[in-house]
């Protein structure tokens, strides 16, 4: 995948596998979170000055906490967090989760707000002015994720985000190379709601891409 995102032209890639509590999509147990980033390491000294970041799709629990210990989390560049089980919840019980992980100093990214797959799962209700704000005062970025199927968040919110200064990320959800090419809904979506590249951080440079990694990295500590 980095190969072919270096031969379309992309600066770099940032490579977020499922976490482990993803146990149906092979999401990574803690021992192989070490292999893949010695993996990464080694390719990044190969295709420099290209850049593979350390990234991973963190589960958020019940609670609302990640589903790795901090210590863990320490060792990616950076961390989104996404909501994929128990999606049959009220508002109040969403909110708690998403305001749990958004409140995190883990969390960089919030993926998917509302889990919807357009035409057959509705998503969980959530208060979006409440997450856009807790997102404004934490730095957290919203995800729009560019599959198809998801287009979440919702383009009627960007508006909303813009306003608070809130990062949005059009992520393509890639989970092979075609995948990448989904990014083109994403910035449909988004030029429809007035998203300009400034705005967008998967437009960002390598340049200002690191100098994102290393604000969020301080913001854990
Ligand atoms: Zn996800």
């Amino acid at each position: 995948m980095a190969k072919a995102a270096k031969e379309a032209g992309y600066e770099y890639l940032v490579i977020s596998d499922h976490s482990k509590s993803a146990f149906y999509a092979n999401g990574l147990e803690i021992e192989r979170i070490a292999a893949q980033h010695k993996e990464i390491d080694a390719l990044n000294k190969k295709l420099a000055p290209f850049v593979i970041f350390k990234s991973i799709e963190s589960d958020i629990l019940n609670d609302g906490s990640l589903d790795y210990p901090d210590v863990i989390l320490e060792s990616f560049d950076i961390v989104i967090a996404s909501i994929h089980s128990n999606l049959k919840m009220t508002e109040e019980k969403s909110m708690m989760r998403l305001l749990n992980a958004i409140n995190n100093p883990y969390t960089s990214i919030l993926g998917h707000p509302t889990g919807r797959l357009l035409l057959s799962r509705k998503g969980y209700p959530v208060n979006h002015e409440a997450l856009i704000e807790a997102c404004a005062e934490n730095n957290v970025v919203i995800e729009l994720n560019a599959h198809p199927r998801r287009l979440d968040m919702d383009w009627r919110y960007l508006s909303n985000a813009i306003e608070k200064d809130v990062l949005i990320s059009i992520n393509p959800d890639a989970h092979a190379i075609e995948g990448f090419a989904d990014c083109k809904y994403g910035v449909l979506v988004a030029q429809k709601a007035g998203l300009n590249a400034a705005q967008n951080l998967s437009s960002f440079s390598l340049q200002e891409m690191m100098e994102f990694v290393a604000f969020q990295q301080a913001k854990r500590n």
